[in-house]
């Protein structure tokens, strides 16, 4: 297994106390394999990418507990330098924002053509070279004239491309993709996305993608983990959710997307707000706002529950959720 996230357990503190950020997410990708993880902002999702990624804010953010396996070496115990060692050689990240990520004053072409230089040891010319291959590649038009401009001279899609290019240069082993394609239209999207699940075929990368939108992930991943209060509340292969959700969260997420499957449906958002990390309801965290809340869902922390082979909910009515096939 290329990635192995075992019982991680991150804590923030704040000014209203500890925020319990993530508590206790186990997941896996391996090469060649596109996990997304799904939830609203303040799920965690982000906060365990960037634990595996090593950029938490610290202070105030602390990992309390659990592994991070790359290649089954664990990233938590092994000596900072090893740690940045293998994260540098083996993982990237795409982050949502490309315009923050990259240099305002250099162009895009100097930008991944130091990439090259400093950690291939490649003369400036052929990392120059290289630099606009890699710009073809991610089909931006006219690569060798574009590698001249700044940042601020592209398009949103166009940046976003130029960050898949950077984080794939070194032709990592895992990428992760923060939000890749929420500052961008829906056509620019979809493209960023093809592109993404195309290039993760021809590198044969594991690809954890990051989002709260299920609409932008149904084509490109292979499974999905639902995060809620930072926590993975249900897990599976794509078409499996999609058909028929195991958790009431799930469900409320999947009727809130646009589907050609679901003419005439209404478009329901889930209800309420996700809960503040420093006061997580007791029992099931998502109770205060689950449609099928009963007594005992306010008193007991649901297990992740084996729904199938490879698919887990944490709901103790995850049955009749799967019952309700008319939904
Ligand atoms: Fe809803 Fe109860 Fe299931 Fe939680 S355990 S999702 S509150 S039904």
């Amino acid at each position: 297994m290329l990635l192995e996230v075992r019982d991680l357990h991150v804590e923030f503190r704040t000014r209203d106390g500890v925020a319990r950020a993530v508590n206790g997410v186990d997941c896996a990708v391996d090469a060649g394999e596109t996990l997304a993880v799904l939830g609203e902002s303040g799920s965690g999702k982000s906060v365990t990418a960037q634990a595996v990624m090593g950029i938490l804010d610290t202070p105030p953010a602390r990992i309390t507990g659990g592994r991070i396996l790359f290649r089954g070496q664990d990233l938590l115990t092994v000596r900072a330098e090893e740690r940045r060692r293998i994260r540098g050689a083996g993982m990237a990240m795409i982050f949502q924002d490309a315009l923050s990520a990259l240099n305002p004053v250099m162009t895009v072409g100097d930008q991944l053509a130091e990439m090259f230089v400093v950690h291939r040891g490649m003369r400036k010319k052929d990392a120059r070279a290289r630099a606009v291959e890699l710009m073809d590649r991610v089909r931006i038009p006219a690569a060798a004239q574009r590698a001249r401009d700044h940042p601020h001279q592209f398009s949103g899609g166009m940046r976003q491309r130029i960050m898949i290019a950077m984080a794939l240069a070194l032709e990592p082993a895992l990428v992760i993709a923060d939000e890749p394609t929420t500052a961008l239209d829906v056509t620019v999207q979809a493209q960023v996305m093809d592109l993404l699940a195309e290039l993760r075929r021809e590198y044969r990368m594991g690809l954890i993608l990051i989002t709260h939108d299920l609409g932008v992930v149904a084509d490109v991943a292979d499974r999905i983990a639902v995060m809620y209060a930072g926590r993975i509340v249900e897990s599976a292969p794509v078409r499996d959710l999609y058909k028929l959700p195991a958790h009431p969260y799930t469900r409320g997420l999947l009727d809130s997307v646009p589907r050609l499957d679901r003419k005439g449906r209404r478009l329901d958002a889930v209800r309420g707000l996700p809960p503040n990390l420093t006061r997580i309801p007791p029992g099931c965290a998502f109770h205060p706002r689950c449609p099928m809340a009963r007594d005992v869902c306010r008193t007991e922390e649901p297990p992740l529950y084996e729904v199938a082979a490879g698919r887990g909910s944490a709901c103790h009515f995850f049955r009749e959720c799967l019952d309700d096939r008319d939904h």
